[in-house]
């Protein structure tokens, strides 16, 4: 039996990306190559929708950005001076065109194209009311959800409508809207989410990630603040704060994995973040040994962090094979154990060595047990397995895929437990004030954290409405998904 078997199934997922341009001639073509900066927070479908001053125009498809935007054909038929795009990823069954954005609708206003990153925690009650009250959905997102509380709102203006929609919703998002005006960029009011504003020539661009300006050579204006609008049109950016004042709560997992490592979030930049992280491990966790070695590439920076700060060599003891794709068809069940072997293989540097290997998080530990028993395999003579996030104990509900809590390791075992489990000779995580201390806090302030750490703590800063009712927020549709 042919199986396509996710490779990096044991990681925490970012489900989306957002990126958007105002002003240029290439508004498309310039949304392609910000997207596929942005292709590590979604791989699993990508959309752009233009602008070109009478009509909206899209593109969307399942797959990379390159998959669906390489051709000059594509972009062609984009054109226009302002366009949003989005990149997703999607647990299974709602992986389908028509659930892959920017949507788009016509309102009695004009037209307006939406995409979002994050996730709404109140979704199955707004869909119901809005089902009750007549809204017809065609996808299950949560963007439509946004999409049908901007229709259904007695607001005149979209600006107003738009506020008033998002009064209503509860969760993480950030998000890019282009209407006949402009382009609208919207941070949640904790800002869970990063998004940047970035200006080249006359154009301004919203991404969320710093990476995705560099990638078109736009400087980096500023950060969009929690809780803040940005309307973009011609008479240049206007912000405004409509939403109740609220303590910031970036995820803390946006330093630790989700970011590319050559972004900057609010402030920060994501390499120095992990290698502050990496050395703070090393205090709180020595252990004799020979080499530090990374799991690459996520633990590469916190490695280099770890290996300085220990004075030990730094050594590129696991190989990544990148010409992996997302999935690879394993043909029989005999191959199929090798499957971690297709993504990482072991050097023969480890050779009698005692060797610190360095990873970002532990989810369901299925390839930690594996390279570690590849490193042991290649000769190391003990495995120490230093892990820069805090023991992953509880499911993220903004935004990230995360298996249910009860698949999480740290949720079920403790670290002596979870050593015994992965086979290796010691485990160690940072710890909840250690990873604050490396992000340049004192501690972690219990009452009023600075940063959402709930998948390490269970202290969820938004309300979790449909979960704590027992909700799921999708499956609404009786129409099977056949993508
Ligand atoms: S629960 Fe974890 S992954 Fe989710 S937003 Fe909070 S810190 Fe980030």
């Amino acid at each position: 039996m042919l199986t396509a078997t996710p490779l990096d199934d044991d990681h925490l997922h970012e489900e989306c990306g957002v990126f958007g341009v105002f002003g240029h001639t290439e508004a498309a073509a310039l949304s392609a190559l910000g997207l596929h900066a942005l292709q590590h927070r979604g791989q699993e479908a990508a959309g752009i929708v233009v602008y070109d001053g009478e009509q909206f125009h899209a593109h969307r498809g399942l797959g990379h950005v390159g998959e669906n935007f390489s051709s000059k054909d594509v972009i062609s038929k984009l054109p226009g001076h302002s366009a949003i795009g989005h990149v997703r990823y999607a647990t299974t069954g709602a992986v389908a065109i028509r659930n892959i954005q920017p949507l788009f609708a016509d309102f009695e206003f004009g037209g307006l194209a939406i995409c979002h990153n994050g996730n709404l925690t109140n979704s199955y009650h707004l869909r119901r009311q809005l089902v009750r009250r007549g809204s017809l959905f065609q996808s299950t997102s949560d963007t439509e959800v946004i999409v049908h509380l901007i229709a259904t709102s007695l607001k005149q203006s979209v600006e107003e409508r738009m506020v008033d929609a998002l009064r209503q919703v509860e969760g993480a998002y950030s998000l890019v809207a282009l209407t006949q005006e402009g382009v609208i960029g919207v941070r949640d009011p904790l800002g869970v989410r990063p998004l940047v504003l970035g200006r080249i020539g006359e154009a301004w661009i919203l991404a969320s990630e710093t990476c995705a300006l560099d990638i078109i050579g736009a400087d980096f204006v500023r950060d969009i603040e929690p809780g803040e609008l940005v309307i973009i049109g011609a008479n240049g950016v206007r912000s405004t704060k409509p939403f109740e004042r609220m303590r910031r709560r970036l995820c803390i997992f946006e330093y630790i994995y989700f970011s590319r490592p050559d972004s900057m979030v609010d402030g920060i930049s994501v390499y120095e973040a992990r290698k502050r992280i990496g050395a703070e491990l090393a205090r709180e966790s020595h252990v004799d040994a020979d080499i530090v070695v990374p799991v690459p590439d996520s633990g590469v920076p916190a490695a280099i962090g770890y290996a300085a700060e220990c004075k030990l060599p730094f050594e590129l003891g696991i190989i990544r094979n990148h010409y992996v794709g997302r999935t690879f068809i394993e043909p029989t069940d005999q191959i199929r154990h090798l499957g971690v072997k297709l993504k990482h293989n072991a050097n023969r540097n480890l050779q009698g060595k005692r060797v610190i290997l360095v990873d970002d998080s532990i989810v369901r530990g299925t390839t930690s047990t594996k390279i570690v028993a590849m490193v042991r395999q290649a000769g190391a003579k003990e495995v120490h397995l230093r892990i820069s996030s805090p023991p992953t104990t509880h499911s993220c509900f903004y935004g990230i895929a995360t298996p249910e809590r009860d698949q999480l390791l740290a949720s079920r075992m403790s670290v002596e437990e979870m050593t015994r489990f992965i086979e290796a000779d010691s485990l160690a995580f940072i710890s909840i004030d250690g990873l604050y201390r490396a992000m340049g806090e004192k501690q972690r302030v219990a009452a009023a954290p600075q940063y959402c750490d709930a998948c390490f703590t269970g202290d969820y800063p938004i309300a979790l409405s449909d979960h704590d009712a027992g909700k799921v927020s999708t499956q609404l549709s009786l129409l099977a998904e056949t993508a």
